[in-house]
């Protein structure tokens, strides 16, 4: 365990608060991950490097900026507001974090893979340079938004789609995942116990607990689903 003489000995002798003089290379390898899309074929369908080595560069410009907001958002922790008369109950984010997922959206990052169509390849790692400056679950949102659309894609009604697709894609509405279930972890496949029972009226009757729904609830979005 070091004192504290030894502590301030050590910052000293490091130079600057390592918070001062963050750069994208602090957070992750660039070098190293466009040797992998360039030379990992099996990765990647042929793509000239010149296509994404730009959208690389915009990431880690956006890591650059903003990367210093991680420990801000470590600090500021949601908060969860009860039912009231004028709203619903839900998790209130603090203004960083709105002004993180507003810059990640405005940016063009928020669901990237399916507007852009790109290989799964280089939209994993345009996201890896992106997240790798956040220890939080921030951008985690637009994650969940890209599966909930993805999965809208493949098996969507054109009801569902209509309504919800480009709104998700647009970060308008927010995606979330409700797999886990009290008794239903990483055995899904078979305990999973919630059903769907579809009524003559075209609506469904669920009935079941979820548990662990990252992203419900807050307000970041207009709405989450
Ligand atoms: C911060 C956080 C956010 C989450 N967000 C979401 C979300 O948004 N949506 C959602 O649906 N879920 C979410 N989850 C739930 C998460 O996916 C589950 O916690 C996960 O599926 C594990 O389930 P469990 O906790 O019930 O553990 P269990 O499945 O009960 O596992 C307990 C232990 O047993 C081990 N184990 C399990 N099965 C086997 C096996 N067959 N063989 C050997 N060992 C095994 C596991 O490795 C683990 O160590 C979240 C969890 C956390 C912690």
């Amino acid at each position: 365990m070091l004192s504290s003489a030894s502590r301030l000995l050590l910052r000293r002798s490091l130079g600057p608060s390592p918070l001062a003089s963050r750069s994208s290379s602090t957070y992750y390898s660039r070098p190293l991950l466009s040797h992998l899309l360039s030379s990992c074929p099996r990765l990647l369908p042929p793509a000239d490097p010149e296509a994404y080595e730009p959208l690389l560069d915009t990431a880690d410009k956006f890591t650059a900026d903003h990367g210093h907001l991680d420990a801000i958002l470590d600090a500021e922790e949601p908060t969860f507001h009860p039912p009231a008369a004028s709203s619903p109950a839900g998790v209130r984010l603090s203004p960083s974090c709105h002004s993180l997922v507003s810059s990640y959206i405005a940016a063009g990052f928020h669901c990237m893979d399916v507007s852009l169509s790109l290989p799964h390849a280089v939209s994993t790692a345009v996201s890896a340079a992106t997240m790798s400056a956040f220890t939080g679950g921030a951008l985690g949102h637009s994650v969940l938004t890209s599966c909930a659309a993805l999965l809208l894609d493949v098996h969507g009604s054109a009801e569902l789609k209509e309504r919800y697709h480009a709104k998700l894609v647009s970060g308008e509405y927010l995606g979330t995942m409700a797999l886990s279930e009290p008794a239903a972890g990483s055995s899904l496949a078979t305990n999973v116990r919630t059903s769907a029972v579809a009524r003559p009226d075209g609506a469904y009757d669920i009935t079941g607990d979820k548990m662990w729904t990252s992203g419900a609830d807050h307000d970041l979005g207009e709405h989450t689903e």
